[in-house]
């Protein structure tokens, strides 16, 4: 049987030892989706991918497999990006991997999704830019979900249909629905319509636009901490990474 063989760009998301000599690695690529590969020889000489394999780099990767039911198989890599200036800063870094373990959790091996891998490339170019990295990440993340089907309705509320006319806004627990003051009932979540406003905007605007839009700090921990709500209630467990993002005004360890 003649050998799959597959070039497409990708990103790195992770690696890890595989034997004595080889690496296992996990790419999210633009033709095949999440997959993993093995690169033989990667542990023991780092020369032979030209250090290549570190998370969030975006490369092209040459891979084969003998069947299609067998592993892939990493033969070469060229580097189109290393994105240095992601490695380089620590809150950057930190907001690098909580993306790269989003998209780890969020896909299947092998489903092309280029809407996802858009996003993605697009998120890892902003992230080395000097647009606030935090708010980057929170259009990211919103994006994402939207992807998924799982953002709900932003601008009206679901229970009455109406578009609130004075906020703050509550939001169900769980699905992250939105409850304007007189539906609220006594339901926990909070949001000012403004942050309301922005996610929405965020969520659907072209990325050319995204730029005009800047959240204030609180609107931006607001923000934050709905969406992560949403993404930690429909993953069934909250992502590692969060945990290294501090995002409340007072202890900030990120700087908006
Ligand atoms: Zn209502």
């Amino acid at each position: 049987m003649a050998p799959v063989l597959l070039s497409t760009p990708a990103l790195v998301i992770s690696t890890s030892q595989l034997g004595e000599s080889d690496l296992l690695v996990t790419l999210f690529s633009l033709k095949a989706g999440k997959l993993k590969a093995v690169a033989k020889g990667a542990k023991r000489s780092k020369k032979r991918f030209m250090n290549a394999l570190e998370p969030f780099t975006e490369i092209i990767a040459s891979l084969a497999k003998s069947r299609p039911q067998a592993m892939w198989r990493l033969d070469s890599v060229s580097i189109s990006d290393n994105h240095e200036t992601i490695r380089a800063d620590y809150p950057r870094f930190v907001l690098g991997n909580l993306c790269l373990e989003l998209i780890d959790l969020w896909h299947k091996e092998e489903v092309q999704d280029r809407n996802a891998f858009d996003l993605t490339r697009w998120y890892l170019a902003m992230l080395g830019t000097s647009r606030s990295p935090l708010e980057t990440s929170l259009i990211f993340q919103t994006r994402l979900l939207k992807h998924a089907g799982l953002l709900p309705e932003l601008t009206v509320c679901s229970s009455c249909g109406n578009v609130p006319a004075t906020g703050p806004v509550c939001y169900a627990r769980g699905t992250g629905e939105i409850f304007c003051r007189e539906c609220k009932n006594d339901r926990p979540g909070s949001l000012s319509l403004g942050t309301l406003r922005c996610l929405e905007f965020l969520s659907s605007a072209e990325f050319a636009n995204i730029d005009r839009l800047r959240l204030a700090s609180w609107q931006l921990v607001e923000g934050w901490h709905y969406i992560k709500h949403l993404h930690c209630h429909h993953l069934g467990r909250e992502p590692v990474s969060y945990r290294f993002v501090e995002i409340d005004n007072k202890k900030q360890r990120v700087n908006a």
